[in-house]
């Protein structure tokens, strides 16, 4: 992503906006309940299927579902959204 590209139309510098998702991200990654999250190495085998894929936009969201790569694949009842594939399987 391009550091000069605003995530949103605030007041609120480029460079800010981005670190400031990227904090948001993390905690909500963070915070999601233990039994609840992806295996670390299920995890980093979905994110790398994510990387290579067609459907990321801008390196972080899924065009199918609009959601952040790196929060869906954490939470271990997501699957992939692409239709009538599941990518992560
Ligand atoms: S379609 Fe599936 S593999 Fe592709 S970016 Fe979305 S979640 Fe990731």
């Amino acid at each position: 992503m391009n550091d000069n590209m605003p995530v949103c139309m605030c007041k609120i510098p480029p460079k800010l906006q981005k670190n400031q998702m990227y904090e948001a991200i993390a905690a909500y990654v963070r915070n999601i309940p233990v039994e609840q999250r992806t295996a670390d190495d299920i995890y980093e085998k979905r994110l790398a299927i994510c990387s290579e894929c067609e459907a990321l936009v801008g390196g972080l969201t899924c065009k199918y579902c609009g959601c952040f790569v790196l929060a869906r694949a954490r939470k271990d009842s997501q699957q992939c959204p692409m239709p009538g594939r599941n990518c992560w399987e």
